[in-house]
């Protein structure tokens, strides 16, 4: 089926790849959405001709308005721009890769419109679970993950008429490139140390997640959410080689799992055009040709980041926001060189310590809580 895309975050990792699927799949575009990279966003406009691009920055926005005049492509800006595109009447599904809980607000305009979501931004889930997936159930509007381990469970999942015949669900985490180091050599980790990903090629911010477990963490608390499973019944496990991108165990004790290529354009497609399956850009996996494949357990101890996350996955409210927003002002602060690589766990712990939960939450609580993690991220600097 050809669909017709808004995608709202075009200049990153995912964005750039679901580009490549739309044109190798004959899907359209009708928006592009990026931040500030304006260079991108015109060659990306010229190609897949949408009828708006917006760039959330208003200065970009302002010079991307001048490439494109001789275009018909509208160009908007900020917030607006962002709801504008994730709303617009034409497009039907939701490319949602903006990073972080700036894409929490265009989600849920999307989910409100009855778009189909293809779901790339896992810290609306984070953040929002509960209230993300109530609007989706009463809008009817797919939310589709491409996360590859969401999708791996998705995938899975085709088919079980009954939720409650599964047991578990296990996330596969490739352990990052620190995986079996000791605390004294992660406390010298230097930034292009934890922005080289032994398997995947992403965005800094998810790269850094991944290096501290954190991305995991983060994982762990989207699959609890998206699909309404309670913290006992999901299980993760370091798989280092990223060939399994993740199982179901059902009651009877069968255990199904989603094997591929480490190619984000798999999971991408299939939230474009699922239940279908066409061919596509991602690459054949040789089963000859691949490493043995191991099992481990996660050291939550080591990577604290982790146990952090697998803590406020219990605990609900709004401590995942906490959690969620105290990271992203971490993770920010260490790619501008001001803090070190274990200062990423230390300052989130602060701010869990600081910050008050909410349980129930709506949004302006979790926004609220959002807020207050990245102030207390910034005292805790000091
Ligand atoms: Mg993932």
């Amino acid at each position: 089926m050809k669909r017709i895309l808004s995608i709202l975050g075009s200049s990153g990792s995912i964005g750039q790849q679901t580009l490549k699927v739309a044109e190798c799949c004959g899907q359209e575009v009708a928006a592009i959405a990026v931040n500030r990279s304006v260079e991108l966003a015109e060659a990306q406009a010229r190609k897949f001709r949408p009828r708006l691009a917006v760039a959330a920055d208003e200065n970009a926005a302002a010079d991307l308005r001048v490439r494109l005049a001789d275009t018909a492509v509208t160009v908007l800006s900020g917030q607006e721009g962002l709801l504008e595109a994730a709303s617009m009447p034409e497009a039907d599904t939701v490319v949602t890769a903006v990073v972080g809980v700036a894409g929490l607000r265009p989600t849920l305009a999307a989910i409100d419109c009855g778009k189909r979501i293809a779901l790339a931004n896992k810290e609306t889930l984070v953040c929002a679970g509960e209230l993300v997936m109530a609007r989706a159930k009463e809008t009817g509007a797919e939310i589709v993950p491409v996360d590859s381990e969401h999708s791996a469970i998705f995938q899975c999942l085709q088919g079980c008429r009954n939720r409650g015949e599964v047991r578990r669900l296990i996330i596969t985490a490739s352990g990052g490139p620190f995986y079996g180091e000791r605390r004294e050599v992660l406390s010298l980790v230097t930034k292009a140390q934890a922005l080289k990903h032994p398997n995947w090629a992403m965005g800094p911010k998810i790269t850094i997640d991944s290096a501290t477990l954190m991305n995991k963490g983060l994982e762990f608390i989207e699959a609890m959410r998206l699909y309404a499973m309670p913290p006992e019944k999901i299980q993760i496990v370091v798989h280092r080689e990223s060939i399994v991108h993740s199982l179901v165990e059902f009651e009877d004790g069968a255990i199904l799992a989603q094997l591929g290529s480490a190619d984000m354009c798999l999971p991408i497609q299939y939230a474009l055009t699922w239940p279908e399956r066409t061919p596509g850009p991602a690459k054949s996996l040789d089963l000859l040709s691949c490493p043995p494949l191991t099992f481990q357990q996660p050291d939550p101890e080591t990577f604290r980041c982790l146990g952090l996350a697998l803590e406020c996955a219990k605990k609900g409210g709004t401590s995942t926001a906490i959690l969620n927003g105290a990271n992203e002002a971490a993770v920010a602060l260490f790619l501008e060189d001001k803090t070190g690589f274990l200062d990423i766990p230390r300052l989130v712990e602060a701010a869990l310590e600081r910050v008050p939960v909410t349980d129930t939450p709506g949004l302006d609580d979790i926004l609220d809580a959002d807020r207050a993690a990245r102030e207390a991220v910034l005292k805790a600097m000091r």
